[in-house]
């Protein structure tokens, strides 16, 4: 029930990497014989069939070690190299760590940071946006599906806008592509971060689309040496992971409209046994939502304690895994407290993530297990000992 987390590699893409190990380790850089040529065939192979899924050409596809890696380019990259133009960012308050974190660092060196709240289904204003714009904005980011709580944002809308205004759109896609639909063209994006492993691909390799004409996007590569990804993300390319990242979005594009249906009839029966439990709250937008996120508040129940309680049969999580990677961020989500949850309840929130291989009979175990362990909880430790706790 983790799957925002990662997903497991799908077997198909194992297969698809395992000969790049062995039989054809070349490096695809090495242009004199055959080892090379075969591993740089991959590797373009690869290229093509991200590109194709997303509506980008290849030479727009950089590799990179993960979405974290491609969001620090991508906002780094810009705001250092069109410094002499603006050093005005836009962001919302909902990011990923690797977007926020990369801000606060901005701001640090001098950039100056508007970070827009979002409503309570965790949508932000675009006229929020539209108003926030400056003549010294360089760039604006915002996020296309949200890590907690599933929110789609309106990405096409914002694009448009960016567009019309010449600032340069990035949005982290990490969480969509390979769930939603994604057309780089038709909704203005100009540069977008995805990760492998998110799609049943393996981990530590990721992508930044960098839109090459309408316009060109200029980087400052944050890796220099060798000149590898036209010279925007130097060293040795890991030939076997881009082989299964290919793969990967490939599977997940053939399947797309299957695999939404299928999980979410299999989201949705959970959230209905949820809601039949007592002081339930469905976080994230109704219905622009991804089809397997269910982020659910069960008031009373601290998470802690509920995933304390399921350790050995469910695996869940409270929020972002790369939140909860820094013991000193605070045990609060600051997505839930920007859709307007009170740290208390924000506390009593647990993310379920479902995926390519849940099935139903996973699903029902689930909502048993969840049902049972909520109201134990709530029998042990009435509002009066939660409400007691605080003051302590
Ligand atoms: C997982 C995730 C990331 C980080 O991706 P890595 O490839 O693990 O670095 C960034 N943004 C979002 C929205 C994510 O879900």
């Amino acid at each position: 029930m983790d799957y925002h987390a990662t997903t497991p590699v799908d077997q198909r893409v194992v297969d698809a990497m395992m000969p790049y190990f062995t039989a054809h380790f070349g490096n695809a850089a090495s242009k004199q014989h055959s080892y090379g040529w075969t591993a740089e065939a991959a590797v373009e192979h690869a290229r093509q069939t991200i590109a194709r899924t997303i509506n980008a050409d290849a030479n727009e596809i950089i590799f990179t070690s993960g979405a974290t890696e491609s969001n620090n380019l991508a906002l780094k990259g810009v705001a250092e190299n069109f410094r002499s133009r603006g050093n005005h960012i836009i962001t919302v308050q909902t990011e990923h760590r690797s977007v926020l974190d990369v801000c606060r660092n901005l701001e640090e060196r001098g950039f100056e940071v508007t970070c827009l709240p979002v409503d309570g289904n965790g949508l932000v204003n675009v006229d929020d946006i539209r108003r926030a714009m400056t003549a010294g904005t360089i760039l604006v980011s915002v996020m296309m599906a949200n890590n907690e709580i599933g929110t789609i944002a309106p990405i096409a809308e914002i694009g448009k806008l960016c567009a019309e205004h010449g600032i340069i759109f990035h949005t982290d896609a990490t969480q969509a592509v390979g769930k939603i639909s994604v057309d780089v063209q038709a909704m203005n994006i100009h540069l977008m971060s995805f990760s492998a492993h998110k799609v049943y691909g393996p981990k530590g390799i990721g992508a930044l689309y960098v839109r090459s004409k309408n316009p060109y996007v200029k980087l400052l590569p944050q890796i220099d040496g060798g000149g590898h990804e036209r010279g925007m993300r130097s060293g040795t390319l890991n030939v076997p992971a881009i082989v299964g990242f290919g793969k990967a979005v490939q599977l997940a594009a053939e399947n797309l409209e299957n695999e939404s249906a299928r999980i979410s009839r299999l989201r949705n029966m959970l959230e209905h046994r949820f809601m039949n439990i007592e002081e339930t709250r469905i976080n994230g937008h109704p219905a622009m939502r991804l089809h397997n996120n269910l982020n659910v508040t069960f008031s009373n129940v601290p998470a802690d304690d509920l995933m304390m309680a399921l350790r050995n049969d469910v695996a869940l999580s409270s929020g972002s895994a790369c939140t909860s990677a820094d013991p000193e961020a605070g045990k609060v989500s600051h997505v839930l407290k920007a859709i307007g949850l009170d740290d208390e309840h924000a506390r009593c929130s647990v993310r379920f993530g479902l995926g390519r291989f849940t099935t139903e009979e996973e699903v029902r175990f689930v909502a048993e297990r969840v049902t049972k362990a909520v109201e134990e909880i709530r029998r042990k430790s009435p509002a009066r000992l939660i409400a007691e706790r605080e003051l302590a």
